[in-house]
């Protein structure tokens, strides 16, 4: 097989995840390529909340967040559908970035520190060699000690999207002007679908929402009509939908997000952020997550490729930090999110939060990770 390249990393997709472990690796001076399907940059669906779990993290990989003048998110707002809301300090709190700045400084940084960046790319599949792996690509075969999958929400080994089995849930993402606390984000809620709202870089908003493919359905997929009859039964979005400035001409869409258990390490491939586990967004931190598992394989490897240990071990330890590290906190977000996509189970919720107040500081506990 004539091969186009060799490297010590082949990573597939360039979201947070891929491009921060590529900058830490090629920071060691690894060689490293990185495929990326589409151009940067690129809107994506996303809340653009982060939280402040992966600040210094990103600091450290070079990333001058202190001089890009983020707005801070320090409160969270959730509503339900008779307007009800109850409001909270957020413990470590978080700040708001389009994806679209935020994965295009990555890819600079990447192309700075030395990674090779291949975009318009998409990986089509792999072969496992005795020499490592052979990544097949649009653009020719590149061979590779260590293969590491960072493409988002498609599913292991064959590339194909998401699993079938399970709820289908689609999001939904505007860039919008609209007058509203600066340092909060809201979560506004609707039956079988949640929205959030925060502010990102220009004094813009994010406005984002994750609702059941099968309720989209009922309305032949029209985004219009289902904003009109569902979303805008909560006062608070009611508002938003009659108020706001829409900046796109279209809104950004993803379809087939499901939160089917994963696995971080499958035929000798390291899975990345969404790709080993698809938190749920009303956690606010898929973003912080998905850059940690990148900060936890990337101390691992380095271990390996000094010698100190092998490929088998690699594949146990990033195994075990990574369940210790995410399971609970994936099963936990699944769990509130059921709650907060049913309605009166949401109104009951605020009733609770507003008179047990540890009930709302102990939710968000749930929510947020420490500091790496
Ligand atoms: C509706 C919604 C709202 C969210 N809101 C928030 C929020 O407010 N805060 C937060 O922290 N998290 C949020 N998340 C979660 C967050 O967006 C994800 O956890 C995060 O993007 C995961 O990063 P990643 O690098 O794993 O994947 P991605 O960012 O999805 O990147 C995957 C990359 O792989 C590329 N790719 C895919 N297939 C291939 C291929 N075959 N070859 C080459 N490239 C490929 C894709 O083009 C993409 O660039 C939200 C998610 C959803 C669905």
């Amino acid at each position: 097989m004539n091969t186009t390249g060799k490297f010590d990393v082949v990573v597939i997709g360039g979201g947070l995840a891929g491009l921060s472990f590529a900058i830490l690796m090629a920071q060691q001076q690894r060689k490293v390529l990185l495929l990326e399907k589409k151009s940067f940059p690129y809107h994506k669906v996303c809340g653009e909340y982060i939280s402040n779990e992966s600040y210094p993290f990103l600091i450290r990989i070079g990333i001058p967040l202190e001089s890009m003048k983020l707005p801070a998110i320090k409160k969270v707002r959730l509503t339900d559908h008779r307007g009800n809301q109850v409001e909270e300090e957020l413990t470590l709190g978080g700040f708001g970035i389009s994806r679209y700045l935020l994965d295009q400084t990555l890819a600079n940084r990447a192309k700075e520190v030395g990674v090779h960046i291949l975009e318009n790319t998409p990986c089509t599949h792999y072969t496992k060699e005795n020499h490592g792996f052979d990544v097949y690509t649009s653009k020719g075969v590149y061979t590779s000690e260590i293969l590491v999958a960072s493409f988002g929400r498609y599913s292991m080994g064959n590339f194909s999207k998401a699993s079938k089995q399970g709820v289908n849930w689609v999001g939904v993402k505007y860039h919008i002007q609209y007058e509203h606390v600066s340092d909060e984000i809201a979560l506004h809620t609707f039956s079988n679908g949640y929205c959030g709202i925060s502010k990102i870089e220009n004094g813009q908003s994010c406005l984002c929402y994750i609702v059941k493919a099968s309720l989209l359905k009922k309305y032949k997929n029209s985004l219009s009509a289902l904003e009109e009859n569902e979303l805008a039964l909560n006062p608070f979005l009611k508002d938003i939908f009659n108020k706001a400035v829409f900046l796109y001409d279209k809104p950004c869409t993803i379809s087939n997000i499901t939160f089917e258990p994963k696995k971080p390490v499958l035929d000798g491939v390291f899975y990345l952020g969404d790709s080993a586990g698809t938190i749920a967004p009303l956690t606010g931190n898929g973003m912080s997550n998905a850059m940690r598992s990148a900060y936890l394989l990337h101390g691992i490897l380095e271990s390996y490729f000094r010698n100190e240990i092998s490929i088998k071990e690699v594949e146990r330890n990033y195994a075990k930090q990574w369940y210790k590290a995410f399971s609970i906190r994936i099963f936990k977000g699944i769990w509130m999110q059921q709650l907060f996509c049913t309605p009166v189970l949401t109104s009951l919720f605020i009733r609770i939060m507003r008179f047990a107040p540890w009930v709302k500081k102990s939710i968000i506990r749930q929510t947020h990770g420490k500091t790496f």
